[in-house]
């Protein structure tokens, strides 16, 4: 990947050494154009993802607030087929799910095969706002490290093709985004004031975020950090990983794609025949 930055599995993963700033150089109208190309791209890609029927895609998007979760998920899907996508908002659990572990509610809405589904917020939280405000003991939300890595492990074996990324925005520009929500009227109902109180915490969570995404880098379903501080670099980043991850099942999409167009020519030519047998037979 050019933009995001991989986490390569059984790394230490720093934060602070990631510069959330980072523009690869590029100037932003370099960078829409390039996201545009890719953008275009995964649209072809998503129709062959929908027809062919053989996986899923899911991508999940992590961040503090203001990150830019929802917009990033805005840009980066915008064009795709409504009819092939889902994205699912983790809140704070219900008492229902609460009752269960705590992927119960993860496993059921993953996509199936054919479609994206995008995660804002995800079972990571587990392990984020869980571990921070130790809603449950330690060693409760420790062993789900390896829970999380073997229920990834399953959804990757069984056709799901994940991407995960963790918008990484500094403290500062966090500041500037949420006073900038209180300055303008239009953006207000995004107010929180529990953006601010999380906010206090930063230090904790970057832990939190560190870890999680140190230990749960895979192999089958890695971390991508993608510098965040400015939103169209964000959306560029995210693009690529997206068409990069991608690109290398196109082959068997399109096998797939080739054997359902013989068979149904070969059915069709079969009833063709049929029917002008019968005919002559009249
Ligand atoms: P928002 O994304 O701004 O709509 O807020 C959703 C809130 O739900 C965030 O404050 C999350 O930290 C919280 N949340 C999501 N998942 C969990 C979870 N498993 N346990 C506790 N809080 C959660
Ligand atoms: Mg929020």
């Amino acid at each position: 990947m050019h933009y995001a930055h991989t986490v390569i599995p059984g790394t230490q993963v720093r934060l602070r050494d990631i510069d959330p700033d980072a523009s690869g150089g590029l100037t932003k109208d370099e960078g829409r154009e390039r996201f545009a190309s890719f953008n275009a791209t995964l649209d072809a890609m998503q129709e062959e993802l929908y027809a062919a029927g053989v996986h899923a895609l899911l991508l999940i998007l992590q961040g503090m607030d203001t990150a830019g979760k929802d917009g990033a998920i805005r840009n980066v899907m915008h064009n795709l087929n409504p009819q092939g996508c889902r994205v699912e908002s983790f809140k704070v659990p219900t008492e229902e799910e609460l009752a269960h572990d705590f992927l119960w509610r993860v496993h059921k809405v993953v996509p199936r095969k054919g479609m994206v589904g995008v995660f804002n917020r995800s079972h990571y939280e587990d392990v984020l706002v869980v571990r921070v405000h130790s809603l449950v003991p330690e060693h409760v939300w420790r062993a789900r490290y390896d829970q999380i890595n073997a229920f990834e492990r399953l959804l990757t074996d069984t056709g799901t093709i994940i991407v995960k990324c963790f918008l990484h925005i500094s403290k500062d520009e966090q500041e500037k985004r949420l006073l900038a929500r209180e300055q303008d009227v239009t953006k207000a109902w995004k107010l929180s004031a529990g953006d601010w109180r999380e906010r206090e915490r930063w230090d904790e969570y970057m832990a939190a975020y560190e870890e999680a995404l140190t230990r749960c880098s895979t192999e089958y379903a890695p971390w991508y950090i993608i510098p965040a501080n400015r939103k169209w670099y964000r959306d560029l980043a995210i693009s690529e990983v997206l068409v990069e991850t991608l690109r290398p099942y196109r082959d068997d999409w399109q096998r797939a794609l080739d054997a359902m167009s013989q068979a149904r020519l070969a059915e069709l030519k079969a009833f063709r025949h049929q029917q002008t047998a019968g005919a002559t037979r009249l």
